[in-house]
């Protein structure tokens, strides 16, 4: 049979963070403002608040935007006066493209698995912004190995929904038990998985592993790429 890996980018194949914290001090230290692991950490703070907020649909994705640059230059030294928060949010969306970062490990895992004698297909699938996701692929080369990118933004739909799977489905003309995800998140890939019926990987798991299985009906877990790789390889040559 055909396999087709379904992976979650952030924190499973790139470090989401990583290029935050180098978008963020990239484009206040353009604007002349001050820059350090302290704000970026309050920065990271209050746009979890803000992503929970809009989440719930009490703000908008440009209030998110503008409310996250608006806090963070008072917290910064430097004149502010004249920024517009809204622009700064642009010019550090399209910095964090440019400046995708690879976990460890990550491209020369995914080589191997395209190296395999299998007939192996390697998706994305990834909840957020397409031109972040998209930019940062390309900037690591990962797009060199993988066969297609599924960004909820473009699809209308997110991780965990069963639409979001049906729709992958839909696009790569597979059948459900051809499908692996692997992913780091409880909360959208294993649940994701157990919602459209999908073979499942829990990578790097922590917490209350035996617990997490039982309730995401997760098949396997992978705290390394080495063991990620071999439960694919196994898979795939059973
Ligand atoms: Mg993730």
């Amino acid at each position: 049979m055909r396999y087709n890996l379904l992976f979650d980018l952030d924190q499973t194949l790139l470090d989401f963070h990583a290029s935050e914290y180098i978008a963020l001090g990239k484009v206040l230290q353009q604007n002349g403002l001050s820059y350090s692991d302290r704000i970026y950490d309050l920065f990271k703070t209050y746009n979890k608040t803000l992503w929970g907020k809009l989440e719930k649909g009490d703000i908008t994705r440009n209030g998110l935007f503008r409310m996250r640059f608006g806090y963070i230059f008072e917290k910064c030294e430097g004149d502010s006066s004249s920024l517009d928060p809204l622009a700064v949010n642009s010019d550090f969306i399209q910095t964090m493209s440019e400046n995708g970062v690879l976990l460890d490990g990550a491209l020369e895992c995914v080589k191997k698995i395209k190296e395999e004698p299998g007939n192996t297909a390697i998706y994305i699938i990834t909840n957020g912004v397409t031109i972040n996701a998209k930019g940062r692929i390309a900037s690591t080369g990962l797009d060199r190995y993988i066969d297609g990118l599924f960004v909820s933004e473009d699809m209308g739909v997110n991780k965990p929904s069963a639409a979001y799977f049906d729709m992958v489905l839909d696009r790569i003309r597979a059948s459900r038990e051809s499908c692996i995800v692997i992913g780091d998140s409880l909360s959208s890939d294993m649940l994701g998985a157990k919602n459209a019926s999908m073979t499942s990987i829990w990578f790097r798991p922590e917490g209350n592993i035996e617990t997490a299985m039982a309730s995401y009906d997760i098949n396997y877990t992978a705290s390394s790429y080495d063991e990620l790789f071999r439960i694919i390889k196994d898979i795939i040559s059973a």
